[in-house]
């Protein structure tokens, strides 16, 4: 919103900030960007990387495991 109206960019796309990179030494998302809004925070990207932990350190996330009983494809965003 600006001055009370919806801003839409030159192109109508101002709302689309999805693969905006924040963190330039960030994981890369499925359009070759680093660090983009998208790859650190869309739900599917936090599931994964979720996944990926749990799976690299069998030690951690005892209550997030319990939460899908030990299946870690349960996880989502
Ligand atoms: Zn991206």
């Amino acid at each position: 919103m600006l001055n009370g109206q919806p801003w839409r960019g030159a192109d109508g796309m101002a709302g689309k900030i999805g693969h905006t990179v924040v963190d330039p030494t960030g994981p890369v998302c499925l359009y070759g960007k680093r660090g983009c809004v998208e790859r650190l925070a869309s739900g599917p990207y936090m599931a994964q990387q979720a996944r990926e932990r749990l799976q690299a350190r069998p030690e951690q996330g005892s209550r997030l495991r319990h939460l899908v009983k030990g299946n870690l494809n349960k996880i989502t965003g």
